[in-house]
């Protein structure tokens, strides 16, 4: 018989007298034993991904959703192998390589890639702009094709912007991404600056239309303020633990209690540098004195597809020197948000295709959510647990939100 969850988290935190049995078992997602529990999970619960970044890949390169890829992390035929019910693709543009109004007009160029993608493959791609749709899509047997703004910068200072995205389908809009806006702190500058007033007319503006209010990637003092100002639960799209790794882009545990309080929802992120301090340390060390992929892509200026080449023989270089953390890793932050803010306020958000080849071992793509399943019941997480993390909690999440509306 597994540990229970709490027997688990007292063993990890030192508290427990009998913990001897060496490491949690889901270190080896090879060898899980009751797989056939794990799919039918799977196959009854929602499962929803808040952040995948394939958009990038499709502008680049014209990548395609149809064909199973041996590079990269999301296409529809590893969406099917990992159970996936839905994902928001992420609408992404440099706040720091754009102005403002070019940001704003590469995001819509985006919006159209992404919905005609999704409708070139009508049987198994649904566009999707309410919980309503993933609920259709899950009874057809189709993916949800969901999207989310991230950063502020793309709305140009205007909330008529704001408004059409929404208008084009987008149901979340990250606040900032790594760069302060005029009105809004990015976790990225060391200014901690707050929500500033059309901030506040953002959010207030987003809860009426019933669009999520996504918090990753800002400043503390800028979600403080967001929990103060907005009428509707919020949600970290892709943020994991502070507690666990040090990184600022992570969640302290008074913030996971503020969200989950309000019955916001927490998207743990599965990049490597944000789950484990270790690895970020040897990554650093190992890209020190090596050309970076900025100067790779400056090398081949003329030849975007060599680029992109070298880009992943430097990156298969690094994960065979680095090595990649094991999943238990990824598990522990899961596992920490749910002791801290309640199993209700867990989600999944990760980060596929924005974060290089840089994540665990058995998370290396989307066809591998059933080592999570595995690896949280053996954790002790029941299956109705499960049901909630895989998407249950953004479902209800994303009904608060639509039901606020107006
Ligand atoms: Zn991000």
């Amino acid at each position: 018989m597994n540990p229970t969850r709490r027997e688990w988290a007292a063993c990890l935190a030192g508290t427990a007298l009998a913990c001897s049995s060496s490491a949690p078992p889901e270190t080896n997602p090879e060898s899980a034993p009751d797989g056939a529990s794990g799919q039918d999970v799977l196959s009854r619960s929602y499962v929803l991904d808040l952040h995948c970044d394939t958009p990038i890949l499709m502008l680049a390169e014209g990548y395609d959703l149809g064909i199973e890829h041996d590079y990269a992390q999301v296409d529809i035929p590893r969406m099917r192998k990992g159970g996936v019910t839905g994902v928001f693709f992420s609408i992404y543009t440099s706040a720091v390589r754009n102005t403002e109004p070019e940001a704003s007009a590469k995001a819509f160029e985006i919006i159209e890639l992404v919905r005609s993608e999704a409708a070139r493959f009508p049987q198994d791609l649904l566009l999707a702009t309410a919980a309503a749709d993933i609920e259709t899509a899950k009874k057809s047997g189709k993916i949800a094709v969901l999207m989310g703004v991230e950063g502020g910068h793309m709305l140009n200072g205007s909330l008529d912007v704001l408004r059409e995205l929404y208008r084009r389908g987008c149901r979340y809009l990250t606040l900032t991404h790594s760069r302060d806006t005029a009105w809004a702190g990015s976790s990225g500058s060391q200014a901690n600056k707050g929500l500033g007033e059309f901030g506040r007319e953002v959010v207030a503006e987003m809860n009426r239309l019933g669009m999520m209010v996504d918090i990753s990637h800002v400043s503390d003092k800028t979600f403080f303020d967001v929990m103060e100002t907005t009428r509707s639960p919020v949600m970290a799209s892709h943020s994991s633990a502070r507690a666990l790794a040090s990184h600022g882009r992570n969640m302290t545990d008074e913030m996971i209690r503020a969200v989950a309080e309000q019955g916001g929802v927490v998207h743990i992120n599965y990049y490597n540098a944000f789950l484990d301090d270790d690895y970020a340390a040897r990554s650093s060390k190992w890209s020190r004195g090596k050309p970076s992929e900025t100067d790779i892509r400056r090398k081949h200026k003329s030849d975007p597809a060599a680029a992109r080449k070298a880009i992943r023989e430097r990156l298969a270089a690094k994960l065979a020197a680095v090595g990649r953390p094991p999943l238990a890793v990824l598990l522990n932050h899961f596992e920490h948000a749910a002791n801290v803010g309640g199993v209700e306020a867990v989600g999944m958000g990760s980060d596929f295709d924005g974060v290089n080849d840089e994540l665990p071992a058995g998370m290396e793509d989307i066809s591998k959510i059933p080592n999570l399943v595995d690896g949280l019941s053996r954790r002790g997480f029941s299956d109705d647990d499960i049901e909630k993390i895989l998407g249950g909690n953004t479902l209800r999440l994303m009904r608060a939100v639509e039901a606020a509306a107006g």
